[in-house]
């Protein structure tokens, strides 16, 4: 802490990490060594940088950009881009680091990054947004490349502006690299990449019922957010036959009790994608329930899925969800359970999943989508889909195999963390202390 100080979100997640690794590690006492654990949690190199950029009114507005390089033990540094105003380096120090464990866990060679600007693209025009992507990237563009740093989307950035900032590194660099991914169809993305973090956190959370001999059939589940995470979870669990209930963003929840349609969700998602509206917008279109200012977690659901963002599911809401029998609780977003909340789950016996297992399904397939620009294909959606399933299995399978105890009882925060840590720790200690 003394080391860091003012960032609680980057300790939380230091935190929660070493309590589950240390009784692993006082086992196998080799990765106590050479410094290994302090390396980990210092961050290879750390960018911060101004971004100057003229609005509408022919203002100079100035924002911080940031580009986290934490780990490449294992392969280039990955990891997404967020553009919110709650942007700290303590936020994007925190994703960094799960982030490193995270892409590990997927089996890629993908080694853990993250970045980002405190600009809100909220109210921006097209036009303040453009040019605000292309100023970032006119100082990101000499810190990354496509073997050494690929960057993708977060919060606040999707297709559109991960094409504006692959456009300006191309016309910056004279190169036609894949140095982001999530990039739109007609040059170089891969299908299924927009769906795969919330189908990946469906299928995680599918296996997950299937220890149980449950299944998402029948079951009712409020989603929190209502980006691309939410939205494509929201899409998948209907598939399979539950009934969500819920979608949410920072302004309040919208509740609809007879569940979301395909429909629905065309309206949802032409308010949020093309209108860059709220969900208040998407409630008056439909004449659903608007609670102005409130989480979805006090409605009694068999899973939840937290898809928004970080420290939005806290002890008093676990405790309300565990009152009203969930059954599991798998995070789309990073880190949206407290601590905390966290253990109340574990404890309570819920099936719960960090964010760093159930949402790989992103990255995983923005691995994907490196690996067909490197052999300049792209591969059929059910391809990709196919190996998306497959990769969150695999997740599944090593969350157990580390996770579960003497009793039998299986944590999955403990097993994707030693999961994680096992693949990168052995990597760093055969690369020498670097
Ligand atoms: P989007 O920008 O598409 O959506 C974010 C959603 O979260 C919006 O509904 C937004 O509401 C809500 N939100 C953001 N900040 C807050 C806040 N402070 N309080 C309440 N609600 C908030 O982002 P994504 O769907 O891409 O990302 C959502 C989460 O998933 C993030 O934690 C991200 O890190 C994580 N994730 C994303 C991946 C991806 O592939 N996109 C991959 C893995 C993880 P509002 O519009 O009101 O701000």
């Amino acid at each position: 802490a003394d080391r860091n100080p003012g960032q609680p979100e980057f300790l939380q997640a230091v935190t929660e990490v070493m309590e589950s690794l240390w009784p692993f590690i006082e086992k196998h006492p080799k990765y106590a060594e050479h410094g290994l654990l302090d390396r980990l949690v210092e961050p290879e190199r750390v960018v911060m940088f101004r971004v100057s950029w003229v609005d509408d009114h022919g203002q100079v507005q100035v924002n911080r950009g940031y580009r986290i390089q934490h780990s490449m033990a294992i392969g280039p540094y990955k990891g997404g881009m967020r553009f919110h105003p709650s942007v700290t380096l303590s936020v994007l120090k925190f994703l960094a680091f799960e982030q490193t464990f995270k892409n590990a866990l997927t089996t890629l060679p993908m080694g853990g990054g993250k970045g980002g600007s405190d600009f809100d693209p909220k109210g921006k025009s097209p036009g303040e947004v453009m040019r605000f992507c292309q100023a970032f990237v006119s100082e990101l563009f000499r810190h990354v490349g496509s073997d050494t740093d690929v960057p993708a989307g977060d919060i606040g950035v999707g297709g559109r502006e991960v094409g504006y900032m692959a456009g300006m590194m191309k016309k910056l660099t004279n190169r036609a690299d894949c140095v982001f991914t999530g990039k739109g169809l007609s040059f170089g993305g891969s299908l299924m990449r927009p769906e795969a973090t919330g189908y990946g956190t469906v299928y995680f959370a599918d296996e997950m019922l299937k220890t149980r001999g449950r299944s998402f059939d029948g079951l009712r589940v409020s989603v929190s957010g209502s980006g691309n995470v939410a939205q494509y979870a929201v899409e998948k669990a209907m598939s399979l036959g539950a009934k969500v209930i819920t979608v949410s963003d920072s302004s309040g929840t919208v509740i609809d009790m007879d569940g979301f349609t395909t429909d629905k969700l065309a309206i949802l998602m032409e308010v949020k994608n093309h209108l860059y509206g709220r969900v208040s917008d998407y409630a008056e279109r439909t004449g659903s329930r608007f609670e102005a200012g409130v989480r979805p977690w006090h409605i009694p659901v068999d899973v939840a899925l937290p898809c928004a963002t970080q420290n939005e599911l806290d002890a008093n809401d676990a405790a309300v969800l565990i009152r009203n029998g969930v059954l599991c609780v798998a995070e789309g977003a990073n880190m949206p359970t407290t601590i905390e909340a966290a253990k109340a789950f574990e404890a309570a016996g819920v099936l719960y999943a960090p964010g760093k297992a159930s949402n790989a399904g992103g990255v995983a397939t923005s691995g994907l989508e490196m690996s067909q620009n490197a052999e300049r294909l792209s591969w059929p959606g059910e391809e990709v889909d196919a190996r998306l399933l497959q990769i969150m299995k695999g997740i599944h399978a090593a969350c157990l195999k580390y996770g579960t105890g003497a009793d039998g009882r299986v944590s999955y925060v403990d097993g994707a963390n030693i999961a994680g840590f096992v693949k990168v720790a052995d990597a760093m200690l055969a690369q020498g202390v670097i």
